[in-house]
C-alpha cells in the first residue's frame, strides 16, 4: 500500500497543505490559490479568486483559455474563468501520482493571465476587490476577506455555542443504538437460517448504532461514541448467540424426526419429544466448544469487519470534532 504524500508535493510547488480537507493552498503576488483534490479521479481543481480589469472581456478571456487549453495538453484539462475566479482543472498523466508539476503549471497560467487582463485579487464570498487571505472555515479552505471571515468567524461561534448547550439524551441515545444494532442482528439471523453468514452485518451494526445514537441522542460525546459502539456490539453478539440457538434447535429437532419417523418403531421404543427453542439456548455453550472451528470461520470475520468498522467510525468523530470549531488563517 502506498499513501500520496500530498504535503510534501505541494510544499515542492510552495503551497501549504490541509489535511483534514485535502487541499492546497497558497498565496502569491497578493492572490490566493487553493487546489482541491479529487483522489478517485486523479483530478485536481486549482482555483484563483479575482476580478478583471475590464469585466467586458471576460469572453475574450475564456476564448484564449480554451485555446490554451487545446495547446498545451501536458496536464491542464480545462480552464475557464467564472464567477469572478479562474478554474484550472489538472490531471497527471498515467500512473503519476506526484502532482508538483501540474500545481506548477496551474499557477504559471493563472498569474500570467491575471496579468494580461490586469486581474486584482478578490474575495471568494463577496467578490470585492480587498486584501484577501486563505482561511480555513470548517469543511473548506476558502480566500476570503477579513470581513467575510469575520462573519463566519461569529456564526460559527454562535453554532458551538448552541451545541455546547444542547443537552446529551444518553438513555434515547442507547434506544438509537439498540434500534440500529438490531439491524446489523436481524440480518445476520435471517441470512444464517437460509445457511448463509453475511460478514457486512458486523459492519452495518456498527454504523446503524453509531448513528442510532447520534440521532436519537440529539448529540454525540465520546462517553456517547463509547456506549454506542459496546451497545450495538452486545446486541450483535446476541443476535450471533440466537443465530446459533437456532441452528441448534433446528439441527436437534430434525435428527429427532428422523429417529422418530425411521427407528423408534423398530426398536419398539416411545417417541423422543422435540426440544424446545429454550432448550436449544441453553445447549448453545455445549456447541460452541464443539464447534470451535466453524464458530471461528463463520462469526470471527463479522467481529472482525466490526471492530474494523468501530474504529473508522472513532477516527470519523475525531476528524469531524477536529473540523467543527475550526475558523483560523492559514496564509
Ligand atoms: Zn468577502
Amino acid at each position: 500500500m502506498f499513501v500520496t504524500n500530498y504535503a510534501e508535493q505541494f510544499k515542492a510547488a510552495g503551497y501549504g497543505y490541509d489535511d483534514l480537507t485535502a487541499t492546497g493552498y497558497s498565496k502569491i503576488n497578493g492572490f490566493c490559490f487553493t487546489v482541491t483534490i479529487d483522489a478517485a479521479n486523479r483530478l485536481y481543481t486549482l482555483r484563483m479568486p479575482c476580478r478583471i480589469y475590464n469585466e467586458a472581456d471576460t469572453e475574450k478571456l475564456n476564448k484564449e483559455l480554451q485555446l490554451f487549453v487545446s495547446q498545451r495538453r501536458k496536464y491542464i484539462r480545462s480552464a475557464i474563468y467564472m464567477k469572478n475566479t479562474m478554474v484550472i482543472v489538472f490531471s497527471m498523466p498515467g500512473i503519476t501520482v506526484d502532482i508538483t508539476a501540474g500545481v506548477k503549471e496551474g499557477t504559471e497560467a493563472c498569474l500570467y493571465y491575471a496579468k494580461q487582463y490586469g486581474a486584482v485579487s478578490s474575495c471568494q464570498k463577496c467578490g470585492n476587490i480587498v486584501e484577501t487571505d486563505v482561511y480555513a472555515m470548517e469543511k473548506e479552505v476558502s480566500a476570503l476577506c477579513f470581513n467575510c471571515f469575520s462573519g463566519y468567524h461569529s456564526k460559527m461561534a454562535e453554532k458551538t455555542y448552541k451545541e455546547q448547550n444542547t443537552i446529551e439524551n444518553v438513555p434515547l441515545g442507547i434506544i438509537g443504538a439498540v434500534l440500529g444494532g438490531l439491524t446489523g442482528a436481524i440480518i445476520w439471523i435471517l441470512f444464517s437460517l437460509m445457511g448463509m453468514v453475511v460478514f457486512i452485518a458486523g459492519a452495518l451494526s456498527c454504523i446503524a448504532g453509531y448513528f442510532g445514537y447520534k440521532l436519537l441522542g440529539k448529540k454525540m460525546s465520546k462517553k456517547g461514541v463509547a456506549i454506542s459502539l459496546i451497545v450495538a456490539f452486545v446486541i450483535l453478539i446476541a443476535g450471533m448467540y440466537f443465530s446459533f440457538a437456532l441452528r441448534v434447535y433446528n439441527a436437534h429437532n430434525k435428527s429427532i424426526d428422523e429417529w422418530n419417523t425411521s427407528y423408534s418403531e423398530y426398536y419398539n421404543e416411545a417417541p423422543v419429544p422435540n426440544i424446545s427453542f429454550s432448550e436449544a439456548f441453553g445447549l448453545v455453550p455445549e456447541y460452541f466448544s464443539d464447534n470451535i472451528d466453524v464458530i471461528l470461520h463463520d462469526y470471527a470475520f463479522g467481529i472482525i469487519m466490526y471492530i474494523i468498522t468501530a474504529v473508522a467510525c472513532g477516527a470519523q468523530y475525531v476528524r469531524e470534532n477536529k473540523l467543527k470549531s475550526r475558523a483560523v488563517r492559514l496564509m
